[in-house]
């Protein structure tokens, strides 16, 4: 797998070459400005890439990726993506997307101490400690491991659904939708775990509500009870 370096600017140029084979104006276009409809946020693994695996182009997707695709209250740089994108570029969709084989959610499953990484991995040990009930009922340590990478998408679902700027926008225009999918590296396949965001934005309401104002939905729950 190791190559020179050098390798990568040759890469380059010939990218260069393909993408104004097949549009003389890409890169005008490009500079222009973006418009994405997604937010990806992914896991860093060099091997689930956003791009790629979705078949989208550069200003197609807005792109955040860290270790087992977390989002934490506290991790400046997760949280000022999810803002910029859904405050200014005003994405559509917002999705979390974690990885089958996720070295992360291994580590985290793996009780010892991993030194500086302790505290992220701890996002992922709230995670199994909160479906702990489920998780231990399932013997099959592999199957176990599937199902944390797939409670930990959605659990940083909800942590997104958590937030004032999507609350709020999402009041305003029903956008943005959270969605939560896992990425199998064994097929290639995209799953999509249908996370039920209207349900999960309603469930949390009564605690995390930060918009003073009603929800749309109470609103519209109101009018059929009218
Ligand atoms: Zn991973």
């Amino acid at each position: 797998m190791s190559r020179n370096y050098e390798t990568i600017f040759e890469n380059n140029r010939s990218w260069i070459q393909e993408k104004l084979g097949d549009d003389p104006d890409f890169f005008r276009k490009l500079e222009a400005g973006q418009n994405p409809e997604y937010l990806y946020i992914g896991c860093s693994d060099s091997r689930a890439t956003a791009e790629e695996l979705m078949g989208l182009r550069p200003g197609e997707v807005f792109v955040h990726r860290n270790i087992a695709n977390v989002v934490n209250a506290l991790d400046m740089s997760s949280t000022a993506v999810i803002q910029y994108a859904v405050q200014h570029l005003q994405v559509k969709h917002i999705i979390i997307c974690g990885h089958y084989g996720c070295g992360g959610v291994k580590a985290a499953m793996t009780p010892q101490d991993m030194g500086l990484l302790n505290p992220w991995l701890r996002n992922i040990r709230d995670v199994y400690r909160i479906h702990q009930t489920q998780l231990d009922a399932i013997a099959d340590e592999a199957l176990r491991y599937n199902r944390l990478v797939e409670l930990n998408v959605q659990e940083q679902c909800i942590n997104v659904i958590k937030m004032a700027c999507v609350q709020q926008r999402y009041i305003v225009d029903q956008y943005p939708i959270v969605h939560g999918w896992v990425f199998d590296m064994g097929t290639g396949k995209l799953i999509d775990l249908n996370i039920d965001f209207e349900e999960i934005l309603h469930g949390i309401q009564k605690v995390y509500d930060l918009t003073d104002s009603d929800w749309v939905m109470s609103r519209k729950k109101n009018k059929n009870l009218l």
